[in-house]
């Protein structure tokens, strides 16, 4: 596989303080990758420097495109969606309303409507739930409408952060199976940032182990499974 996404000395900031200390990696075209770490790792913000939303130094390059020196709403042009932490669904707007505004970038009314009923296959309770005001979703829900959202744009790259945070055990596994599905049959590759190590490495085939902003291992989901601190640390077994 080729690399989709490729950062190199990566560095991100809040004010003057630096949580990012030089990240190096890469993602690979169609696969899904996971980046682990305890609380405070940097992990939700190597994604929000990705796509814009923080200070940050370096080379980050979409297939030789690079995105440094890009502003959040270019970077999602070029075909990289969020989907944030809390999700960020607008409450008081219809679940079809929030599908909708998530293909703002886009002019093709026709081919919106069709990928609108695509989000519905992939998630056919949001379907039942299309007139529904948002807010009054459960959180599985909210968080399936925050990812149908995301494919609105027909994102090649899927950024989700901790997409099964307050979510029961057989919700978060629903959830999974799909994304999986998505990663397979759309060819949308993803980046997840995941409390849950196990999870995320079932569904990813690469990680990274973030701690304090600073890469320390790397490799392919497997071989981190085989990790003897990793599994002390992280998977706790
Ligand atoms: P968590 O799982 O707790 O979200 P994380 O690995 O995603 O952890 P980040 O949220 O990226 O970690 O935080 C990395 C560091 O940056 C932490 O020390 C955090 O306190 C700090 N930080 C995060 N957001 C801000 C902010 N808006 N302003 C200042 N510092 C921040």
């Amino acid at each position: 596989m080729s690399h989709l996404l490729e950062v190199k000395g990566l560095e991100a900031s809040y004010g003057n303080i630096n949580v990012l200390h030089g990240l190096d990696f890469n993602l690979e075209d169609g696969g899904v990758t996971t980046i682990l770490g305890a609380n405070g790792a940097g992990k939700t913000t190597t994604l929000r420097a990705i796509s814009g939303m923080v200070s940050r130094k370096g080379d980050i390059r979409l297939m030789d495109k690079q995105l440094v020196t890009l502003g959040t709403a270019d970077i999602t042009r070029q075909g990289i969606a969020h989907v944030p932490e809390g999700r960020g669904t607008f409450v008081r707007m219809s679940t079809e309303d929030n599908l909708k505004l998530g293909a703002y970038s886009r002019r093709d009314k026709a081919e919106i409507t069709q990928d609108i009923e695509k989000v519905f296959s992939y998630f056919p309770i949001l379907k039942q739930r299309r007139t529904q005001q948002a807010g009054t979703l459960s959180g599985g829900e909210a968080q399936m409408l925050a990812v149908g959202r995301a494919l609105m744009l027909r994102p090649r790259l899927l950024l989700l952060d901790e997409p099964s945070f307050g979510l029961a055990p057989l919700i978060v596994q629903e959830l999974f199976a799909i994304l999986k599905r998505i990663n397979v049959e759309e060819g949308v590759s993803m980046l997840l940032v995941e409390q849950n190590a196990s999870l995320a490495l079932e569904l990813a085939d690469h990680a990274y182990l973030l701690e304090t902003g600073n890469i320390v291992i790397s490799g392919t989901s497997d071989s981190i499974l085989e990790n003897e601190s990793v599994r002390r640390s992280y998977l706790g077994y």
